[in-house]
């Protein structure tokens, strides 16, 4: 997308303020400003284009709409062009053609939109007559965009900061082509497989007024449906001061479907409305009929005298006329039996439509505070296995996450300079759109078709091919250096070419964080001792260990080296450091691996035991505060129930996890282990049969254990699915309770077979105390807390107490029956006889009192890892070795989320402070930054701040107002910042902000 600058002069026309701050700037900005789009007109959209309800009767809100899913059994370019329609019937083209033909017809009609990924896509596509009409539509409230973002996201096994940048990227697009009218009121998760409560947090900080899904778990339903209770109001965080984190939230009626009997697609087999009464066929009044029993039993487990209808499904209204003219009919015939006393009345409407009904009710709604995890569709249908389903993909999205911020910082960090060459050139995806596919509720979910997971992961693949060239331009520019970089992006399995031949080569390690890094470095090389030196000459401590059988089998023949090279590189704030790297002749020989467990392997910080008998780990301590827990680990497998025993079997799919027995069966009770002992570095490789190794690794100043697992091929030849766990058990009293975060930020408390809002029966021993597992997972008693951070999403629980399992891969050879059609048994070229796959946990031990402090840097270090570049040879003399964008590196707990280019001389970005309220006594406290200070090449002259997602500013986002069904607290006045420089931040608080720019002399 372009970077224009349509969204700042829409913004400052509405906003006076912003005016007197920005004036030179929005002046040249009005300048640029296509003229056809200031006379946008907000007082015919929105809650003002709602057709009129009828006081006391059942108002039955009729939602024409079409679930495009980005990409699931055919890529996002198939659906969008009616490809393959061999395997699903579905052309999103069509759909808009056929929809927007239709809505120009007959000016009562309304259909809503959801997937910016392909409404951009046909748009761009529209000559501009069609634009006009498109863009009348939408200021007439006509055609109006619910959710908005370039996809509708997973919410189990998303990060919030890839969620925030794919809902920023699709609002911008309808922010800047149809101004006010574009921005979507409501957000409308039809589809998810279960919700998180952080999902709702941002859309709550995104100025929604409502929110919208179809799934949850089956007793939860019928449990509200008994308490009128299917509207709420989410309260979605413990630390943001309500009612700013609070959601109001409505389950639909039939998921997002029309009731039985009435869907007139062309997909559907109900019979159309036959109303001429001369024909044998006429059936208008069978059809009122069924349509009042349908709306009269919809509305007795609803509270207002409002209903929702659906009227839709997946790629529907590709021949939009059988919809809508059946609809017309609908509304017609019904509405005609008011006369007759009839006390319903059907019109066309849209969710907000719908929510603002509800809104004007003045009712009170009960309060939720959890979450909607896990989802059960029943008793044994559990859908706990997509957070773990495809670990390489969920892997490689997450690198990716890194890999776009990083890019992002050097585009602005390089200047002009670094959008330089192919970058941004020609119409090919960037790594901004790729990860935005990628946050899909089929996508990073790992619910698609193989086919389609290989095409997200291209998507990926080619996106960062882009991201290259801007890194490279930026890192150029700064050094002052243009010799050539490589990038190895197969270091996670030790292969990289330059390191492997060359006996001179440098490093540049850039760290995305806003603060200084430690970061082991680990290279795959052949010479058996080396010279490492430092940004300025100094050389630092290195170590050269032979690489292990279970590294060269993973590699394969993507390289070749016999050594590994570690070192522990320092990377400065939101920079570089450069690290040059030579063979030294005659130096020591390279440490040897010793066979047999060590007695224990520790640094300054922790130590870890090992029971001698089996090669398993025995106990962790924590050196500073002298804690000790009993702690071993091992790897299990879940035998993945095949579905056949019976038509209502379930079996285990890429959806759905379902164990055929809970106790899962040992891999191997002890390890064939060998360790390497020296002063940078402990390890102990462990190896648990053909298929499943680990390194067990301390460097000399990491405060966390390194557990790196490689897992597969699964074997399957004994006709057995696989869903591979690695289980903690420690001497911790844990009680049955056990935390997991949300999206990557806030932490819920979990309790075996048990739900915070209704009385569970317990089903499903394992499955149903499944999570999903973001970053971070943890258990505790009053004097312990193990912390295990993770590398990607996964699902996990604690099924005894004291221990927490993770699962790491699955392997299964039959569908689930939840539409993929696929059994998820992933196979590859480099991997013909099943997926190999590497990941690393990481655990701490701490009171507490304490673990924050631990987990939260950690895990933001392991998200946001720092991206190494290779030069051949010595770094050219007179460049620049070092380098930091920041004057000086943000607090601990301040984390600058966003960085990136908007505008020519303007920049988004994102400050979050990532502490939760009271978890940390030294930085669950409010923190100021000031603005002005914070960059060492930019000046900061201007700064307005937006909500979450970046399309409307932060003093114009006025939301509905809900009210709980509690005594309210009196709210706390928010801390007001000391200037319009010097921002606060509050615990779990995201603030996004414009900053104009320009160059520091
Ligand atoms: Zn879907």
């Amino acid at each position: 997308m372009s970077h224009d600058l349509c969204l700042y002069s829409k913004m400052a026309a509405l906003s006076p303020v912003l005016v007197l701050t920005y004036l030179s700037y929005f002046h040249s900005a009005v300048l640029s400003f296509p003229l056809d789009q200031q006379s946008h007109d907000t007082s015919s959209c929105g809650y003002k284009s709602c057709h009129a309800t009828v006081p006391n009767m059942l108002n039955v809100h009729l939602v024409p709409h079409t679930h495009d899913d980005v990409g699931w059994l055919k890529t996002v370019d198939q659906y969008f062009y009616g490809g393959r329609n061999d395997i699903q019937h579905a052309g999103v083209q069509y759909i808009l053609d056929s929809v927007v033909g239709q809505l120009l017809q007959n000016p009562e009609r309304r259909f809503i939109y959801v997937e910016t990924a392909f409404f951009y896509r046909w748009w761009k596509n529209q000559p501009p007559s069609m634009q006009k009409a498109v863009r009348q539509l939408v200021d007439q409230g006509r055609l109006e965009f619910v959710n908005g973002g370039w996809c509708m996201s997973d919410e189990a096994t998303t990060h919030y900061s890839a969620v925030i940048d794919q809902m920023t990227l699709g609002l911008r697009f309808l922010n800047d082509t149809f101004g006010p009218c574009g921005r979507p009121r409501v957000a409308w998760h039809i589809d998810p497989f279960g919700h998180a409560r952080e999902h709702a947090s941002m859309f709550a900080q995104m100025g929604y007024d409502g929110f919208f899904f179809g799934r949850l778990d089956y007793q939860d339903r019928d449990n509200r449906i008994r308490t009128l209770d299917q509207e709420l109001l989410w309260r979605a965080s413990e630390s943001l001061e309500p009612p700013y984190a609070d959601l109001f939230t409505g389950i639909l009626p039939n998921g997002y479907n029309p009731p039985k009997g009435f869907c007139w697609d062309q997909s559907c087999d109900d019979a159309p409305i036959m109303d001429d009464p001369d024909l044998e066929d006429y059936n208008v009044d069978d059809v009122v009929q069924r349509f009042t029993v349908a709306a009269n039993s919809q509305a007795m487990a609803y509270k207002t005298k409002h209903i929702i209808m659906t009227m839709g499904s997946d790629f529907q209204y590709e021949n939009a006329n059988l919809w809508y003219k059946n609809l017309d009919k609908l509304i017609r015939y019904v509405n005609a039996r008011q006369a007759n006393g009839s006390r319903i009345n059907v019109l066309y409407s849209t969710p907000s439509c719908y929510l603002q009904e509800l809104h004007h009710s003045n009712l009170t709604w009960t309060l939720k505070t959890d979450d909607f995890f896990p989802y059960a569709d029943n008793a044994h249908n559990f859908w706990t296995g997509y957070f773990t389903s495809r670990p390489a993909l969920k892997r490689y999205e997450r690198v990716s996450n890194g890999r776009l911020q990083t890019c992002n910082q050097l585009e602005v960090l390089g200047g002009p300079s670094s959008r330089k060459g192919p970058f941004g050139a020609g119409d090919s995806e960037t790594l901004r759109e790729a990860m935005a596919v990628a946050q899909h509720h089929d996508a990073v979910s790992g619910t698609e078709k193989q086919h389609v997971a290989n095409d997200y992961a291209r998507r990926l693949a080619n996106g960062w091919q882009h991201c290259q060239v801007v890194v490279s331009n930026s890192l150029a520019a700064l050094s002052g250096s243009s010799a050539g970089r490589i990038y190895c992006d197969n270091l996670n399995v030790s292969a990289c070419p330059l390191t492997e031949a060359s006996k001179k080569f440098s490093v540049n390690v850039y760290n995305s964080l806003a603060r200084p890094v430690v970061w082991p470095v680990r290279l795959p090389v052949n010479a058996s001792a080396y010279t490492v030196l430092d940004a300025t000459g100094t050389p630092v401590d290195c170590q050269v260990v032979p690489m292990s059988k279970a590294t060269q089998q993973v590699r394969k023949d993507r390289g070749y080296a016999v050594n590994e090279l570690v070192f522990q590189a320092q990377a400065p704030p939101l920079g570089y450091s450069t690290y040059s790297v030579s063979v030294l002749q005659n130096g020591p020989p390279s440490a040897s691996a010793k066979s047999g467990p060590p007695a224990a392997i520790e640094n300054k910080f922790v130590r870890a035991t090992f029971d001698p008998a089996t090669g398993l780990l025995d106990s962790l301590t924590n050196l500073e505060t002298q804690q000790t827990i009993k702690l071993t680990q091992n790897f299990y497998w879940y035998n993945a129930s095949d579905g056949k025993s019976s038509i209502s079997d379930q079996a285990s799919g890429a959806y759905i996890f379902r164990p055929n027995s809970s106790s899962p069966f040992i891999i191997s009770c002890t390890a064939e282990t060998e360790s390497i002992q020296t002063p940078e570095l402990q390890e102990v490789r462990q190896q648990f049969g053909p298929w499943v190794s680990q390194v067990i690794r301390l460097h000399s100043n990491s405060k966390a254990l390194e557990m790196e697992w490689t897992v597969g091929p699964v074997p399957i030849a004994d006709g057995q699915g696989k869903e591979v766990i690695t289980r903690l058990d420690s001497s911790i009293a844990s009680s049955g309770v056990f935390y997991t975060d949300s999206n990557g930020r806030e932490v819920l408390q979990r309790k075996k077979d048990f739900r915070p809002t209704w009385d569970l029966k317990q089903t499903e021993p394992v499955a149903g105390n499944y999570y999903p597992i973001n970053s971070r997972a943890y258990i505790k008693d009053d004097k312990d807390q193990l912390t295990v951070v993770t590398d990607r999403s996964q699902g996990g629980s604690s099924i005894h107490d004291g221990s927490l399992e993770i699962m790491l891969h699955r392997r299964l050879l039959h569908d689930d029956w939840r539409g993929v059609g696929e059994p998820l048994n992933e196979t590859s070229g480099v991997f013909p006889l099943g997926l190999v796959v590497r990941g690393r946990l990481l655990l701490s031990l701490t009171p507490p009192a304490l673990a924050a402090d631990a987990h939260r840097p950690l895990a933001q270090e392991n998200v946001l890892q720092p991206l190494l570049s290779f030069t051949e040879g010595g770094p050219p003399p007179g460049s620049l070795l070092e380098f930091s964008g920041l004057q000086a590196a943000l607090p601990p707990a301040v984390h600058l989320l966003t960085l990136s280019q908007w505008g020519q001389d303007s920049l988004l970005v994102r400050l979050e402070h990532q502490f939760q309220t009271k978890e940390s006594k030294e930085h669950s406290v409010p923190f100021t930054v000031n603005l002005q200070k914070l960059f060492s090449t930019l000046k900061v002259v201007g700064v307005s701040e937006l909500n979450l997602s970046a399309n409307q500013w932060i003093d114009e986002m006025k939301r509905l107002d809900w009210r709980p069904k509690m005594a309210l607290k009196p709210l706390r006045k928010p801390l007001g910042d000391p200037s319009v420089w010097e921002v606060i931040l509050t615990p779990m608080q995201i603030r996004t902000f414009i900053l104009r720019v320009a160059p520091r002399r």
